[in-house]
C-alpha cells in the first residue's frame, strides 16, 4: 500500500500501524499525489488545534477520519498519537472490522497499561486509556490490566544492583516448520555443541568474575533456546555445575530451563537439572494433537509430553510451565480446547498461549501451508481465556509479534502463587538482562527508561569464532553498569 505524508514527517508511527491492519500489502513510501490503493496522512495546524486527517483506499472503497488536539498540547507524542488515531479510524471504515488491540503496533501493550498503574492511576484508568484512546478491546485491555498487576508486583521485588541472566542453547533436536529462530538441530549441526559448549563456559566464568566483582546481583535466570534439554545429561551437568561455581544465585528469586522438546526429556536429565538448581521448567506440548504434532514436523507425541511432565513432577519440579500455539496446521478450535484440557488435567502452574507468527525464515510460511482462519484463531484463543480462568489462572505477562494470526499475541497464564519472573523483568524491561550465549541480547536500563542494547551473535558457528570479542564486550557492559551504580537514583517519570 503507498503511504503519502503531508505537512509531517512522522512516517514510523503510521507506518507501522498500516503494516499491522494490511498485513498481506507491502508498504511503499511515495511523495507524490497517486490515485488507487493506498493512504495519505496529513497534519494540518490551524489558530487553535492541530488536525490530523487520514484517507486510506483499498479495493475499491474509501476511508476518511481525522483526529485534532489544542495547540498547547501538541508535543511530539501527542502529534504522533493523533496520527494513529486518524489513520486507524480511517482504515477501520475500510476493513470493516475492528481489530483486537485497536491503534496499538508496539510489542509491549502492557507497558501502557503498566505505566498508568505505576503513576498512580487505577485499574479502571488503565483500561480506559487503552479503550478509549488506542481503541483495544475489552477483553484485550482486561488481559493487559491484569498482567500490569503482576508487574507492578515484580517492580515491588526489585531491588537496587538487580538484573537477571539469559543463557541460551541454540540447538534443537529437530527444526519445527513454524520455526523462525536461529537454532540449528543437532542432526545436522551436531559437530558445533561441544566447541559451542567450551566457549559458552568460558562466558559464564567470564561473566561470574565481572558480577562478583560489581555489587550487582542475579534476581533471576534462563536457560532458553532452542531447547536446551538436546544436551546430554553429563553436558547439562557440567553447565550447571559452571553456573552454580560462577554465580552467586542466593538472591536468585526463579531459575528457569526450558525442557521445550519433551523428546529430549528423560528422568535422568530432569533430575540433573533438578539437582543443579532450576526450579522451574518449560516442558512444551504446543498441541496435544498428534495429527498436528506431525504436520508441524515435531517428533513427539502427545503420550511423551504426559510422560515428560509425569518425570518432571517426580523428580521434584513443582513449578511447570506448558507452551500451546493457537494456529497450528491442521489444527481447529475443538482440537485446541482438548489440547489444553489434557493439559489442564496435568495441573501444571504456568501455561503460555502463543499465538502462530509466520515469519519468512520458517519452512511453513515458504510452504504456503493452509492454515486456521483468523475467525478460528480466535475462538481458539478466548474458549482458553475461559477455561484458563476457570481453572483459577490469570495472565501474567503478554507480548505481541509481528505476523502472528489475527494479529492476536502471545500471554503467559500462571495459578496463584507461580509467577514467572523472568518473563516479566525481560518483557516489560525493568531492569537489566544480561545475555551469554549465541542470539541472546545484553539490554542495559539507563536512567528515564532507556535502554542500550548489545548483541550476541546469531548463529553458534559465528559465537565459537567470536568468544574473545563476546568476552571484552561483557567488559563494556559491565563498565556502563558500574557507572549507572555511581550515579544517583533517577526522579520519577512524569505522568502521562
Ligand atoms: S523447538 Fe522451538 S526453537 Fe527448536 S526448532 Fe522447534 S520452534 Fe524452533
Amino acid at each position: 500500500m503507498k503511504l503519502l505524508l503531508i505537512g509531517h514527517t512522522e512516517r514510523y508511527p503510521v507506518e507501522q500501524l498500516q503494516m499491522q491492519l494490511f498485513p498481506d500489502e507491502p508498504s511503499e513510501f511515495v511523495t507524490h499525489r497517486f490515485t488507487g490503493d493506498g493512504t495519505v496522512s496529513s497534519l494540518s495546524r490551524g489558530k487553535k488545534y492541530l488536525t490530523a486527517t487520514a484517507k486510506v483506499t483499498k479495493g475499491g472503497k474509501t476511508g476518511f477520519a481525522s483526529r485534532r488536539i489544542p495547540l498547547e498540547n501538541a508535543d511530539v507524542r501527542m502529534t504522533r498519537r493523533i496520527l494513529q488515531q486518524s489513520y486507524y479510524l480511517a482504515a477501520t471504515k475500510v476493513l470493516g472490522t475492528a481489530p483486537p488491540w485497536g491503534a496499538l503496533s508496539g510489542v509491549r501493550p502492557t507497558k501502557l497499561s503498566t505505566k498508568c498503574m505505576l503513576e498512580g492511576g487505577s485499574e479502571t484508568d488503565a483500561a480506559k486509556l487503552l479503550e478509549k484512546t488506542y481503541f483495544v478491546t475489552p477483553e484485550r485491555s482486561r488481559l493487559c490490566v491484569d498482567a500490569s498487576k503482576h508487574t507492578l508486583e515484580a517492580a515491588k521485588l526489585l531491588e537496587p544492583g538487580d538484573l537477571s541472566v539469559y543463557i541460551g542453547i541454540p540447538f534443537c533436536p529437530t527444526r519445527c516448520s513454524y520455526c523462525s529462530f536461529v537454532s540449528e538441530s543437532i542432526e545436522r549441526f551436531g559437530a558445533f555443541l561441544p566447541p559451542y559448549l567450551e566457549a559458552l563456559h568460558r562466558e559464564i566464568a567470564y561473566t561470574g568474575k565481572l558480577l562478583a566483582d560489581s555489587g550487582y546481583h542475579i534476581r533471576s535466570l534462563y536457560m532458553g533456546g532452542g531447547t536446551p534439554t538436546t544436551l546430554s545429561s553429563p553436558q547439562m551437568k557440567e553447565l550447571l555445575r559452571a553456573i552454580n561455581d560462577s554465580f552467586d544465585l542466593s538472591r536468585c528469586l526463579e531459575f528457569t530451563v526450558e525442557g521445550g522438546r519433551p523428546d529430549t526429556l528423560d528422568e535422568e536429565k530432569l533430575r540433573v537439572i533438578h539437582d543443579g538448581g532450576a526450579t522451574r521448567i518449560s516442558i512444551n506440548p504446543q498441541t496435544m494433537a498428534d495429527d498436528v504434532l506431525a504436520a508441524v514436523g515435531r517428533k513427539h507425541t502427545a503420550a511423551q509430553t504426559v510422560e515428560a511432565f509425569r518425570q518432571a513432577r517426580a523428580v521434584g519440579f513443582e513449578d511447570i510451565n506448558m507452551d500451546l500455539i493457537a494456529g497450528l496446521p491442521e489444527d481447529t478450535p475443538e482440537k485446541f480446547a482438548d489440547s489444553l484440557s489434557q493439559v489442564l488435567a496435568l495441573n501444571p502452574s504456568n501455561v503460555t498461549v502463543h499465538t502462530l507468527a509466520l515469519k519468512k525464515g520458517a519452512n511453513l510460511f515458504q510452504n504456503r501451508t493452509v492454515l486456521p482462519t483468523n475467525e478460528d484463531v480466535s475462538q481458539m484463543l478466548s474458549g482458553a481465556e475461559t477455561s484458563l480462568r476457570a481453572h483459577s489462572f490469570v495472565p501474567y505477562y503478554l507480548y505481541r509479534q509481528k505476523y502472528m494470526s489475527g494479529s492476536f499475541e502471545n500471554t503467559g497464564w500462571c495459578r496463584p502463587g507461580f509467577t514467572g519472573w523472568y518473563n516479566i523483568y525481560m518483557m516489560e524491561e525493568l531492569h537489566t538482562i544480561l545475555s551469554l550465549g549465541g542470539g541472546g541480547m545484553n539490554k542495559i536500563n539507563l536512567p528515564a527508561g532507556q535502554l542500550e542494547r548489545f548483541h550476541n551473535p546469531k548463529s553458534p558457528q559465528d559465537y565459537i569464532a567470536r568468544i574473545d570479542t563476546i568476552l571484552h564486550q561483557k567488559d563494556e557492559i559491565f563498565e556502563i553498569l558500574h557507572k549507572l551504580a555511581q550515579q544517583p537514583a533517577p526522579n520519577e517519570e512524569e505522568c502521562e
